[in-house]
């Protein structure tokens, strides 16, 4: 079944006291459980506040793993369930399955897996999180595409994956740009412009000019990373159309909040009772 690209395919919901986003397309498939969580509902303390489940951030560990245990909780699952990474900037992609998962997988941007169980959770904080399911090889994928990452096509890197490990078809894949920082408040230099240039054809499309710096522009990181989901095949593309740096009230934004803040976390997986 296919369905239609929509915009903003995201719906607010309130779960316990968290405010999360559920995926519109997601809905229709009772074994998928996932969620965008947003900063609401936690109980860190300013900057941190509330929901943040950034270990590395500065804020207090206990209460990060407090707030850990409640968005699993709203998902009916336990943080024993979730496999992470550390976050590298890069374009690797792990794949994940009974006989090798770990909390924390190591090293990497993108995390695949086809074992119904295992919950792939990842930290955001401007970055672009990617969100990716399966419906017809019951696969699902996450992937953490900030500007380096985008630029070395975290996005593609992720769609093969998935292709090479669980024999998807790129056509059945959905994928959901979430919450990152958008075009209206992604100032760069000439350090992303000029990368840009080399990973894009026509990249001067993906930045806005305003009126200050010749050598500074406005990135459209949302649009980099579709192009790169439509290059790699993938026909259901969902834009969450969501800015961090706009709305800090929902989200933590390492830009906006001048790199003193939290992070947000999104979780998907199958639900299954992996060993
Ligand atoms: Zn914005």
């Amino acid at each position: 079944m296919r369905l239609p690209a929509v915009a903003q395919g995201v719906n607010p919901v309130r779960v316990q006291n968290l405010l999360l986003y559920r995926i519109v397309a997601f809905e229709a498939y009772p074994n998928l459980r996932h969620a965008i969580f947003t900063r609401q509902g936690g109980y860190s303390q300013s900057p941190f506040a509330s929901l943040n489940l950034g270990l590395s951030v500065g804020d207090d560990p206990e209460t990060v793993n407090k707030n850990y245990e409640q968005v699993c909780g709203a998902l009916d699952i336990s943080p024993d369930q979730t496999v992470s990474c550390h976050l590298i900037h890069s374009a690797d992609v792990l794949t994940v399955d009974s006989a090798n998962r770990r909390r924390v997988m190591g090293q990497a941007d993108g995390l695949i897996t086809a074992t119904p169980g295992i919950y792939l959770s990842m930290r955001f904080g401007d970055c672009t999180p990617l969100i990716f399911f399966d419906p017809a090889r019951g696969a699902v994928g996450l992937t953490h595409a900030g500007w380096r990452g985008t630029m070395q096509n975290a996005a593609g890197a992720t769609v093969r994956a998935m292709i090479q490990e669980f024999d998807c078809r790129a056509g059945d894949i959905i994928a959901v740009i979430g919450p990152a920082i958008g075009p209206c408040c992604y100032e760069v230099g000439p350090e992303v412009i000029d990368a840009a240039a080399t990973a894009f054809s026509h990249s001067a499309s993906l930045f806005v000019r305003g009126n200050g710096r010749a050598d500074r522009a406005h990135f459209n990181m949302w649009e980099a990373n579709r192009r790169q989901l439509a290059a790699a095949g993938v026909e259901q593309i969902i834009q969450s159309e969501l800015c961090t740096a706009c709305r800090t009230d929902q989200f933590f934004s390492h830009r906006a909040e001048q790199g003193r803040t939290g992070r947000f976390g999104v979780i998907i997986g199958l639900q299954g009772n992996a060993v």
